[in-house]
């Protein structure tokens, strides 16, 4: 029987709290299914590495992670961090930075049962997770914003060729296996050098994929366009910080941020991460809903399938998937989603659902 080594960072806020239930899911399939084992693997991340060694993205972690297939990642709350933390990049960002994690991809898709305000929807962002407008990880060394005076402020944005030509290739590839259609979304009529090179080097990249249909969008424009006709909208090829910002708008216009995943990757390694940050006014209390995080790691289970061609990986995916939403499906939901189940109740439901089927 296979066995993948995961690693688990809980992280701030919910993290501990969904992450739990990402695993707990995830080992009941492997368990029911007996096909493939996962080890996990627990390393300190966030606030409680802080407490025990100083650093919210400690050594003994950078370590053990380049020992694991793939990684699952709650979220931090920089702003909780202590002044000495403040300036560093977070745990997040370290690893996105440092393990070259360029893309980000974050699907929203309607569900059934799940209310929503756009029809249907079924839409996939990839979002530039290097560089652009997020200044803690678009430079090599040190950080993208200066304090020139007390009183000016500078913030680069950075944009290179082969970084935008890769997730321009990320993109296409993706859209040949669904709906073969990519849709550009930048703001090159103001920011004429970094989005024009953005635009026209996603251009180039479209020639060798004619299947594949392009339009472009200048963003203000398209946050428009997203509400009014989510569901015409098939791969959306972006800049760092507007694949950021339209993800959670797209998360909430399907069902809520609550529900929304995502995976971090290089062509070699994989993280799974919720869309939503630590939620610190519902942490602690088995409020959270944990189908973003949950539905992240199954995303990250079928990336791990490809990367080991293993048939056993992307079935355990599709029974935790099914089983997630047989759950919403059947009225078993959270308190975000008008539901009265707590973090734990919603995951026993899924945990009965992988049993029975
Ligand atoms: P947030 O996503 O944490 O919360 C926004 C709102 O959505 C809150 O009302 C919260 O209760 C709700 N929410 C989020 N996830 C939920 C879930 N799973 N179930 C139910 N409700 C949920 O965004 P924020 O408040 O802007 O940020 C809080 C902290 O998280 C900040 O320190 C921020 O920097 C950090 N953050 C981290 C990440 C990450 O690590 N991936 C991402 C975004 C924000």
């Amino acid at each position: 029987m296979a066995t993948y080594r995961l690693g688990v960072m809980y992280g701030d806020g919910i993290g501990p709290e969904v992450v739990q239930a990402a695993v707990e899911v995830l080992t009941t399939a492997a368990e029911r299914l007996g096909t493939v084992k996962f080890n996990w693997v627990e390393l300190p991340m966030g606030l409680s590495a802080i407490e025990k060694y100083g650093e919210a993205f400690p050594d003994i972690t950078k370590k053990a992670l380049k020992n694991c297939d793939g990684w699952i990642l709650g979220p931090n709350d920089g702003a909780a961090y202590a002044k000495e933390h403040q300036g560093k990049r977070t745990p997040s960002g370290e690893l996105r930075h440092s393990y070259d994690l360029y893309a980000n991809i974050r699907p929203s898709k309607t569900l059934p049962g799940i209310r929503n305000v756009v029809g249907e929807a079924d839409l996939v962002i990839v979002r530039e997770n290097t560089e652009g407008f997020y200044t803690d990880k678009n430079m090599y060394v040190g950080n993208g914003e200066f304090m020139v005076t007390p009183e000016t402020a500078l913030s680069v944005g950075v944009f290179t060729k082969p970084a935008i030509e890769r997730i321009a290739h990320a993109a296409f590839r993706f859209a040949m296996e669904r709906r073969q259609h990519v849709t550009i979304v930048h703001k090159a009529n103001v920011i004429k050098l970094g989005f024009g090179l953005f635009i026209k080097t996603c251009r180039e990249v479209a020639e060798q994929y004619p299947q594949v249909k392009v339009d472009d969008y200048h963003v203000d424009a398209f946050a428009a366009q997203l509400v009014r006709r989510a569901g015409d909208f098939d791969v959306i090829v972006t800049e760092n910080m507007f694949g950021d910002i339209l993800s959670d708008l797209a998360a909430e216009l399907v069902g809520g941020l609550g529900l929304a995943y995502s995976i971090n990757a290089s062509e070699n390694q994989a993280m799974a991460q919720a869309v939503h940050g630590s939620a610190p006014d519902i942490a602690g209390k088995n409020v959270a809903n944990p189908v973003g995080e949950m539905l992240s790691a199954v995303m990250l289970i079928d990336w791990l399938g490809t990367r080991h061609q293993d048939q056993s990986l992307h079935h355990l995916g599709q029974l935790v998937k099914t089983s997630i939403l047989k759950a919403l499906f059947d009225g078993v939901r959270t308190q975000d989603l008008g539901g009265d189940a707590s973090t734990i109740q919603f995951t026993e439901a899924v945990v009965q659902r992988i049993l029975r089927s």
